[in-house]
């Protein structure tokens, strides 16, 4: 079975800064780091190879800068890495990003299943999955928590939901994004790590996928009309007591007195 997951690199999240007076958002310098919803994707794309064979590419839209997010998927036994970039993608919003990812999946042919984070940690608008699923026309799942059975050209997966979960059956090819509790990520070998440092990556650009500037990069149609800081967290309450009993007790008295118990 080929499964393709789409990676994207993102800052660390502590150090992202937002600056009110430009209306920006100031990006940490450095490689940053593979979106951490997007470890587990890889893990469960390795943990569905090791059980019924095939391959495990990760595709990402991104800069020159991506390319370590892509080894780092490749010293985990990732087969194939593509990046996607060109100058032109630059200030493509979320459904321009899903487009152009369709357009890569589409270059390389064939595949089963194509896995993704939940939401990115940046920009946590959980949309491109959704959007690739729609510029493909095929079935998706978001937010799965479980692979119950992946078998005769369908999956059955847990769908997470704010009470429990749904359990779906999608014809495949399908996209399914995939939530931390779905597996715990391996980390990566001293070997897989060289042979990682040796592997080719594929590099696209938009003449390569025969993508329309008129839809991505800065024709994009959302506009970021105002950036700003959430507002401070109010100061939390120490609850001091001689012993844990008596602290205890005030703390349930509180969570009674403010009806949260
Ligand atoms: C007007 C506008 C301009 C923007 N300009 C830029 C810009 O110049 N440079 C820039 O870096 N960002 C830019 N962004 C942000 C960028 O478009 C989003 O970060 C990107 O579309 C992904 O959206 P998200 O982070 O909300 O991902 P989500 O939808 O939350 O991500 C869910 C999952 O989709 C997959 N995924 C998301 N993004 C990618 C990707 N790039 N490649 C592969 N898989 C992916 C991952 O599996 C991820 O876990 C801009 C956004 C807007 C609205």
């Amino acid at each position: 079975m080929n499964i393709v997951v789409l990676i994207k690199q993102v800052p660390e999240i502590a150090l992202i800064k937002v600056d009110e007076a430009s209306n920006q958002v100031v990006l940490p310098q450095g490689p940053g780091v593979v979106n951490p919803f997007d470890e587990y994707g890889v893990e469960e794309a390795l943990r569905l190879k090791e059980k019924h064979g095939g391959k495990v590419s990760v595709v990402s839209v991104g800069t020159e800068r991506t390319e370590s997010a892509l080894r780092n998927c490749l010293a985990l036994g990732v087969d194939e890495a593509y990046l996607v970039t060109d100058e032109q993608f630059k200030g493509s919003d979320q459904q321009a990003i899903g487009r152009i990812l369709a357009a890569a999946l589409k270059k390389m042919g064939e595949y089963d299943l194509i896995l993704a984070g939940k939401q990115a940690v940046d920009s946590d608008s959980a949309q491109v999955p959704g959007a690739v699923a729609a510029n493909l026309d095929i079935p998706q799942a978001m937010f799965v928590r479980k692979f119950e059975t992946v078998e005769g050209g369908k999956a059955v997966v847990q769908r997470t939901t704010e009470d429990g979960y749904d359990v779906v059956e999608l014809s495949l090819p399908a996209v399914v994004s995939v939530v931390k509790e779905i597996n715990e990520p391996r980390l990566p070998s001293l070997k897989g790590k060289m042979a990682a440092k040796k592997k080719e990556i594929t590099r696209w650009n938009a003449t390569d996928l025969g993508i329309d500037s008129s839809a991505v990069g800065t024709n994009s149609k959302t506009k970021i009309t105002k950036v700003a800081s959430p507002p401070p967290r109010p100061k939390g309450e120490f609850i001091e007591g001689e012993t844990p009993e008596e602290i205890a007790d005030k703390l349930f008295n509180k969570l009674r007195e403010n009806k949260i118990l």
